[in-house]
């Protein structure tokens, strides 16, 4: 699934328990991070007419899509959290989360599934996989990032923050103000 489904999830996640601002955010990150490992694809554009192509999307995407890399998310999310504890075990589940939207809805670019190797680098026994996988952009994937979005605006409204505010404080209290213009609230 795209990186904006992924972080829509990290973002309902991260709010539906009380979480810190700074917490939130690394909720939100944690369920987009696996596809750090998909950064190849910038190199790999730009040489696919090369004579030395560099297949770095091709060779390295799902390399981090592990529970090997799931720790170490947990592990950074609990150095930089304040609510150190269940901002990790959070994190740990958003990961999670990613890799279960990746079985659902990310079928390979070729039409093959796309298998996680869940327990790389150290074994290679357990790919996971889903025979009913979808295309990256079949209708689930646009109903889903919809809903998402509605209940992330919803969201706004109603608690008076945005995942703007991981961006700009200042950003984050117009998008929210003129929300609640838009669609009346007690609170404006
Ligand atoms: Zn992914």
């Amino acid at each position: 699934m795209s990186p904006v489904t992924h972080f829509l999830t990290g973002w309902m996640l991260a709010n539906s328990t009380v979480l810190s601002r700074r917490d939130r955010a690394l909720v939100a990150l944690s369920a987009v991070v696996p596809d750090i490992d998909g950064l190849g694809i910038v190199a790999e554009l730009f040489t696919r007419n090369s004579a030395h192509p560099l297949l770095w999307f091709s060779r390295y995407h799902h390399s981090l899509h592990n529970l090997a890399f799931a720790f170490v998310v947990a592990i950074l999310a609990f150095l930089l959290a304040e609510d150190r504890w269940k901002t990790s075990a959070i994190c740990f589940l958003g990961f999670h989360l990613h890799l279960l939207e990746d079985l659902l809805g990310s079928r390979g670019p070729d039409g093959d599934s796309w298998p996680i190797p869940y327990l790389r680098p150290f074994s290679s026994a357990l790919n996971l996989t889903w025979h009913g996988q979808w295309n990256p952009n079949a209708w689930p994937n646009f109903v889903i990032t919809f809903a998402l979005l509605g209940m992330t605006f919803y969201l706004a409204w109603e608690r008076g923050y945005s995942s703007l505010e991981m961006i700009s404080a200042g950003a984050d209290r117009a998008f929210v103000s003129a929300l609640r213009k838009r669609f009346q609230h007690a609170r404006v």
